[in-house]
């Protein structure tokens, strides 16, 4: 396969996906989004959408032309099969499972196969997600491995390969910070701590030294521990 040129990110205005496509950014000549309304109880990620890429594609030069279009795609249908805490009301724990009820079965292979539909209609070579194997959530979609096997899938039901490529994937969250760093200094680093939202709660409100959030679900100990460690204090 020649050197890809062009990527989908998918993006869902947190601080992973968000660190994703300023990554994509620095690499590919043409650079476009997706996101997924699966019916998530709060709203805020997708308001936070428009603000986050406004603000990326205005943070650099070489960046804004390569930015193109956002897709983003309803698939409430699937959110409505899904008993989670992240479209359900219910408090956050550990299921009989052993799993988080925050875990949406399916979320990222229903995800990647509508990404990779989208990404080969629109002939970008390569699909870019913030899955990482590190964050101790614990969620089997977002391991290595079966992004390796829904990969094979997807190239052999496309023919064409679509590779999946996940620069999060064994990186902790305080290398993730380090890495928004890498590719757009101290100021995409305040972009993202601003502007990104990850709480479970959907809590803007208050603006903490880590960014905004309710301070005590697991996504929001997750992004402050990060951050302590990069930041220190
Ligand atoms: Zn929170």
């Amino acid at each position: 396969m020649p050197q890809p040129t062009s990527a989908l990110v998918l993006f869902s205005a947190g601080q992973d996906s968000a660190t994703c496509l300023a990554w994509a950014l620095e690499r590919f000549a043409r650079v476009e989004t997706i996101g997924f309304d699966y019916g998530q109880r709060h709203a805020i990620e997708l308001e936070q959408r428009p603000i986050v890429l406004a603000r990326l594609a205005a943070h650099s030069l070489i960046w804004a032309p390569r930015l193109g279009a956002d897709a983003l795609v309803d698939v409430r249908g699937y959110g409505q099969l899904i008993e989670s805490a992240l479209t359900r009301e219910m408090p956050i724990e550990a299921a009989p499972s052993g799993l988080p009820n925050t875990f949406v079965p399916g979320r990222n292979l229903v995800f990647l196969t509508i990404a990779a539909a989208h990404a080969h209609a629109r002939g970008l070579d390569v699909l870019v997600g913030g899955m990482c194997e590190t964050d101790f959530s614990g969620y089997p979609d977002c391991r290595r491995k079966t992004l390796d096997a829904l990969q094979i899938a997807l190239a052999l039901g496309m023919e064409r390969p679509m590779p999946i490529t996940t620069p999060l994937m064994r990186l902790t969250k305080a290398q993730t910070w380090e890495l928004a760093h890498a590719c757009g200094g101290d100021a995409l680093v305040e972009l993202i701590r601003v502007h990104t939202h990850t709480c479970y709660e959907g809590v803007r409100g208050q603006l903490h030294a880590w960014g905004h959030g309710c301070g005590l679900c697991p996504a929001c100990k997750l992004r402050a521990e990060g951050w302590r460690a990069y930041a220190g204090g």
